[in-house]
């Protein structure tokens, strides 16, 4: 490992990367690399958890399509030098930023959308000119080989380069000295990582999760509300970071929400040999999720099958936030529906518990929709909708507190792989006096009339 961050901290050194054409030319080969390759890609991640063709391009390919295209279309401008304002004290003169790459950067992906997860911030890295090194989740296998595959027969890995690997060589990888540590994951690990860049002072993006709530009102268009939580939920089998993870619905439109659920439940479909829904990624999260489930309160669902590690979508009703699927992030397709008479009250539950990645709300009532947005501090969210937030990359994407540290998307990403350097600009044909000593009163007296 040592090597290899070394071999890239001399490439970085070159000064190779900070050519914007080669940067261009490296997103252009990335992007011809995975046109050609979209269906190896296809069937690995198939193997790894039978996601669908249509899955796959909707929520991983065409996402990485649209950032290399966004990069290379504005790379110029977002690394431009910026002429800022100059205050009085250093004028003459002119001031400017210059957004610089931070150097050898490590990124380490999650699972649940493998391919999105790892090569999205590889591209928003090589837009700000850094060397790149991509640790996937070992978990899906077949995808974690795919990228190895594609990115080491393509690229120099001096430049680019995908390390395979679990535990072991993650921590292997933290011991090295890099500049940037972008890490998708949960909370825990999240803090692993956090602590080994600490002890290098390793700037760090961390994406991680936590229990996001959909908040349904009385007045809202509770059909097509449920319509696209529904979808928000179940998408990947609800291993989707960004999946509302519970329901507080209020107690007048409670029963009608629920049965509305059931029968939306029933139309999408979901069903793998329809390619329509994708396994529980492994047996040890499926025996997790298994847990979860209570079976006094099951409204829909509540099936397994073991042996093909698939879960139904499952509903579950009567729930407070005492039941134990309300404890830890659920990441599975179980949707637990609680109820409330009191919004006071259900923002302050929502408040006392660690900041959600998302929130969303549904109503018409734009004091309703202003007091959620305004009182509870969640990472990005929608109105009247879930998850689809994540698709606009012109809002920066990230949690806030335990859901997170920073951001990326669009120009978000590039930010985060760049540092902004400061550069005051000073004229030599002139030189006011008032700093140097001798420091005289009367200096001072001009100094208090000038700045104020
Ligand atoms: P995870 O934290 O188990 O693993 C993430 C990465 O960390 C993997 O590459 C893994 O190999 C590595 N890792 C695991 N244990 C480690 C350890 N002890 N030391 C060093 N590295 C270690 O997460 P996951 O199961 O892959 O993903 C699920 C979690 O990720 C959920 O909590 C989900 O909400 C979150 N997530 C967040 C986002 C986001 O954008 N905010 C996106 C997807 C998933």
């Amino acid at each position: 490992m040592e090597e290899i961050v070394e071999a890239q901290k001399q490439f970085f050194n070159s000064n190779t990367t900070k050519d914007i054409a080669f940067r261009i030319g490296q997103l252009q080969k990335l992007e011809s690399i995975l046109r050609a390759n979209e269906e190896l890609l296809h069937q690995a991640i198939y193997k790894d958890f039978k996601k669908s063709a249509f899955e796959n391009y909707t929520t991983e390919i065409s996402l990485l399509y649209h950032d290399i295209k966004e990069a290379i279309k504005r790379v110029k401008k977002w690394s431009a030098q910026k002429r800022v304002r100059t205050n009085l004290a250093n004028l003459p003169g002119k001031s400017y930023i210059i957004p610089e790459p931070l150097g050898v950067s490590l990124i380490i992906g999650a699972w649940n959308y493998p391919y999105q997860l790892s090569l999205a911030p590889a591209i928003a890295a090589i837009a700000a000119g850094n060397t790149v090194i991509i640790k996937p989740s070992e978990l899906p296998i077949n995808t974690s080989k795919a990228m190895a595959k594609l990115i080491n027969e393509n690229f120099d890995p001096n430049f680019f380069k995908v390390i395979e690997g679990g535990v072991a060589e993650t921590t292997d990888l933290l011991n090295q000295k890099f500049d940037k540590i972008f890490f998708t994951g949960s909370v825990p690990v999240g803090k692993i990582v956090y602590q080994a860049a600490a002890k290098k002072l390793i700037p760090v993006t961390l994406e991680l999760g936590g229990k996001s709530p959909a908040i349904i009102t009385a007045n809202c268009d509770l059909k097509i509300s449920v319509k696209r939580l529904i979808w928000a939920k179940y998408l990947n089998a609800g291993q989707t970071c960004i999946a509302p993870d519970y329901v507080v619905v209020h107690e007048k439109v409670k029963e009608e929400f629920l049965k509305l659920a059931k029968k939306e439940i029933a139309q999408s479909k979901f069903l793998i040999e329809e390619d329509n829904y994708v396994q529980i990624i492994n047996d040890k999260n499926l025996q997790r999720l298994i847990a979860l489930i209570d079976k006094d309160k099951i409204y829909t669902g509540g099936e397994y099958d073991l042996e093909n590690r698939i879960m139904e979508p499952t509903i579950l009703t009567n729930i407070t936030f005492e039941d134990k699927v309300m404890q830890d992030e659920i990441f599975g397709p179980i949707l637990p529906v609680l109820e409330y008479n009191d919004l006071n009250k259900i923002i302050q539950e929502i408040k006392a518990r660690p900041k959600p990645l998302s929130c969303y709300v549904f109503t018409s009532v734009k004091k309703i929709k202003r007091k959620i947005l305004d009182e509870i501090s969640f990472g990005g969210g929608a109105v009247n909708d879930a998850v689809m937030h994540i698709a606009n990359s012109n809002m920066g994407f990230g949690g806030v507190g335990e859901s997170g540290i920073g951001s990326y998307h669009g120009e978000y990403g590039f930010r985060a792989f760049s540092h902004y350097k400061g550069i005051l600009e000073k004229p030599t044909w002139i030189e006011p006096n008032f700093k140097y000593h001798p420091h005289t009163k009367s200096k001072l007296k001009w100094i208090k009339r000038l700045i104020g």
